[in-house]
């Protein structure tokens, strides 16, 4: 049973990198008839905010990625205070006391010698006395997990192929800082246990925290933790997709801030967001395909490629355009303007690059129209049409070909008057579906107008 989950920390909106995550999260679910998680990373209470909680879940529901199930860090707190004396007393955890100046200070320092800037596990050096005198002076300690170094960390990534650390090459994560606070690095391991998650996809900015959380896993089955029902028993499978940059191919500050409001704001659908992000950065053509199971069959960690996925605003306005032209008229008869019905949206649609523009396109039908300046040709031409309109099946195709006959007139010459007069514009929609629309009288009335 395939669980996945997306993470979000509620300290701000969802974006384009983010919004990605999920989908490829929610569509590995979907495809495999499995759950997805959504789960909010909220232990960091100062940054963490309800509204963002919120946000997300606005967003996540308007992009139609629902989830299975709904969890929070903050209401797990119980666990992880459970998987820390586990791993503490496997003799996995210890307490360090370096203030974050020392710690600037030792960082810089191994730079300075060409060295990585590895934590020197000094609090594991420590006496008891040593840690005493510290406890005693009033010194609380945060805590390490520590890394066993002769374990290789190895992993076949579902996008990155075979990946390889040496845990002598990381730091010691701190786990828990000195007030009783979880940082990232255990809970999401514990969480990713708990709820069975089989399969984690994320950003490669977590490459090197997938290292450490692998040691962090190992060392709480060993530990007995998984051993309750509906537990992981094994390590998920893991795939890092590489990030999202701007059409210049940099990471972009306008792709940090660039989210579901300003989607919604410029009149994007969200099948075209779904369409793009599902694809870009894979071999698969990004294509207008509104139908999201057909993206979801099609979806395939194997097609992602290694390089960069370049996001263009310019890529999502075609792949938007190209979707509006196939929506059903149920799918947008709530956003349409009062009166225009399945034939009004059907004559104008193709005419759309978003679904907001129905309103201006209908104002043809509904009028008032621009008054138009006709020549003293055009203005009998107009006349005769007023009078030779006729209602039927097709009233513009019999109107036209009335015309031509009658007057000679053809291309050009013979519409464009014609649309003119009827709609103020050079163009338009088809003027087939058009005139139904305008209907009778109404037509007659702004042909006879013009030809004044
Ligand atoms: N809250 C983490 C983030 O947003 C989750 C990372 C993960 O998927 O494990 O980066």
């Amino acid at each position: 049973m395939t669980t996945t989950r997306f993470a979000p920390s509620p300290t701000g909106r969802l974006h384009v990198g983010n919004i990605r995550t999920a989908l490829h999260n929610w569509m590995l679910a979907r495809q495999a008839g499995g759950t997805f998680v959504l789960r909010i990373d909220d232990t960091d209470a100062e940054r963490s905010r309800e509204e963002y909680v919120d946000g997300i879940k606005v967003d996540l529901t308007w992009l139609g990625l629902n989830w299975d199930r709904e969890e929070r860090q903050s209401a797990r707190l119980d666990r992880y205070e459970a998987a820390f004396e586990a791993l503490r007393a496997a003799g996995r955890i210890y307490p360090a006391y370096e203030t974050a100046q020392e710690l600037d200070v030792k960082r810089k320092i191994a730079l300075g010698r060409g060295l990585p800037p590895i934590y020197d596990r000094a609090a594991l050096a420590l006496t008891d006395e040593e840690r005493a005198a510290k406890e005693a002076a009033g010194e609380r300690p945060h805590w390490r997990f520590k890394l066993d170094h002769d374990e290789p960390i190895t992993w076949d990534d579902g996008i990155r192929g075979a990946q390889k650390f040496a845990a002598s090459q990381l730091s010691d994560p701190v786990i828990r800082r000195a007030d009783g606070s979880w940082l990232y690095m255990m809970p999401s391991a514990v969480d990713d246990i708990d709820m069975g998650v089989t399969q984690v996809l994320r950003g490669e900015d977590h490459v090197s925290n997938t290292a450490v959380q692998i040691q962090i896993f190992t060392a709480l089955f060993a530990a007995g933790f998984a051993a309750h029902e509906g537990a992981a028993k094994t390590l998920p499978a893991f795939a890092h997709e590489a990030l999202l940059v701007g059409k210049e191919g940099k990471l972009s500050k306008r792709l940090g801030s660039l989210g579901c409001d300003a989607f919604r704001e410029q009149g994007i659908e969200p099948e075209a967001i779904i369409a793009l992000l599902a694809r870009l950065g894979t071999s698969q053509p990004i294509e207008p395909i509104a139908d999201r199971a057909v993206l979801t069959a099609s979806f395939d960690l194997s097609t992602f490629g290694r390089a960069p996925a370049k996001f263009d605003e310019a890529d999502l306005e075609r792949l938007n355009a190209a979707i509006v032209h196939h929506l059903p008229y149920d799918a947008v008869k709530d956003r349409l303007p009062a009166g225009m019905d399945a034939a009004g949206w059907h004559a104008v649609q193709p005419n759309l690059a978003h679904v907001a523009e129905a309103a201006e396109w209908w104002r043809l039908v509904t009028g008032p129209i621009e008054a138009r300046e006709f020549t003293a040709e055009d203005r009998d031409f107009l006349a005769q049409a007023a009078d030779t309109l006729a209602w039927g099946d097709d009233p513009w195709g019999a109107l036209t070909a009335a015309l031509k006959e009658a007057t000679g007139r053809k291309g050009r010459a013979l519409f464009l008057p014609l649309r003119q007069a009827l709609t103020g514009r050079d163009n338009g929609p088809d003027m087939g579906e058009l005139l139904p629309l305008i209907g009778e009288s109404e037509a007659r009335r702004r042909l006879s107008e013009a030809s004044l």
